[in-house]
């Protein structure tokens, strides 16, 4: 019997060229007595590094080769409630670094310094606003986020946007902390804001509950200390950041793009082990020695720790935001992965772009 009949007999109608959900190669499987294994991209790739033995996204060693590490925060929130300049503002500000002019450079992602409880403390802000980066990330297996900055106009107050990003920060069981922007504004009312907040379960801490939520001008420049402050305290109480600074380096790509005289420029966010100038890195299909890193400052930099975000130049092309880098032994490993996996790559879509060719004019060919 051919397949389209066995899958007749199971009450399914399929032809003979169409792609079949898990479930039901699972049920042909059964039917044919054959053990039907559905292996997914992620699944694949982990056995890939594995027979480098290679495992990615675990700090190795033992919990005293654990150190703290500063927070990675995403801001989210809905259309014009001030996500964009907030991130500009403190971008601007650089709240206590002090360095002149603030941080010149858009690579991505950029770190700030400030001091809670007379310690220096460092937050990692991920410079593209929005739940779509967040998701799309996500989507890739990847989680760069420990804290959603939910920005929130006090004029305006919760809207679709603002809801979905709560749905997405809970999903991904991210702690939120609420800028209640805008508080400049005439008629902004910070009151009403809360309490329509805790009908979607954000409950700041004035009503009881355990968010932080800090009334800001991102315009302004009002309270942003403030913020960085409530991130560092949710940090604190709610996660326990914490990384080895020993290991390679591994982590995420947070955006790239092609540089006509320096070639391929990657930001990329450490989030375990020491990132160094000179090693030997795949990232996503993409391979090289790190030739050189550089800051938000544009300034060169010779290593990156965790939860440092630096670009990397050396790369043999782009990669994209959400692919994975990990530090391998030397180039030649290092070629071997991104070409393994640029041939999967190629696989998958040559099956994507194959002809339909449904049952009957297959039997006709
Ligand atoms: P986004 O869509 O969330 O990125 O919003 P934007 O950052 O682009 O801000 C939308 C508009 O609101 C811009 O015209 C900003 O200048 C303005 N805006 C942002 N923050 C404030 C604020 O704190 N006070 C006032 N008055 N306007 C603000
Ligand atoms: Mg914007």
């Amino acid at each position: 019997a051919s397949l389209v009949q066995v899958m007749m007999h199971l009450g399914e109608m399929a032809t003979a060229t169409q792609s079949l959900p898990d479930e039901t190669l699972q049920l042909l499987g059964d039917e044919l007595k054959y053990k039907v294994e559905v292996v997914s991209p992620e699944d694949e790739d982990r056995e890939l590094l594995e027979s480098f033995s290679i495992e990615f996204g675990e700090d190795s060693g033992s919990e005293q080769d654990l150190r703290p590490r500063p927070p990675v925060v995403t801001v989210m929130g809905h259309v014009d409630h001030g996500k964009t300049k907030l991130l500009d503002s403190i971008r601007n500000s650089n709240v206590v670094s002090g360095e002149a002019g603030g941080i010149t450079q858009h690579i991505g992602a950029y770190q700030v310094g400030t001091v809670v409880d007379e310690e220096d403390r460092k937050i990692t802000f991920i410079d593209t606003p929005g739940h779509e980066a967040f998701t799309a990330m996500r989507a890739r297996g990847a989680q760069a986020t420990d804290i959603a900055v939910l920005v929130v106009a006090a004029d305006d107050g919760v809207k679709p946007q603002t809801a979905e990003a709560i749905d997405h920060a809970k999903a991904a069981e991210v702690p939120i902390v609420v800028a209640l922007n805008k508080i400049d504004v005439e008629g902004a009312d910070p009151q009403r804001v809360r309490a329509q907040l805790t009908e979607y379960g954000v409950v700041a801490e004035a009503l009881g509950g355990d968010v932080q939520v800090v009334e800001i001008s991102a315009l302004r420049g009002e309270n942003l200390d403030g913020l960085l402050e409530a991130v560092v305290l949710t940090s604190d109480a709610a996660l326990d950041l914490r990384a080895n600074p020993d290991m390679d380096a591994q982590g995420l790509a947070i955006e790239a793009y092609l540089d006509r005289g320096r070639g391929s420029m990657a930001t990329v966010l450490v989030q375990r082990g020491l990132l160094r100038v000179g090693d030997s890195i795949v990232c996503g299909d993409a391979y090289g020695r790190v030739r050189a890193m550089l800051d938000e400052h544009g300034k060169n930099v010779q290593e990156a720790e965790p939860s440092r975000p630096v670009q990397v130049l050396g790369l043999t092309n782009v990669p994209s935001a959400g692919d994975s880098f990990l530090v391998v032994k030397d180039d030649r490993v290092a070629r071997q992965i991104a070409q393994q996996r640029e041939a999967r790559e190629r696989f998958a879509q040559q099956a994507k772009s194959s002809r339909r060719v449904t049952l009957d004019n297959w039997q006709r060919t």
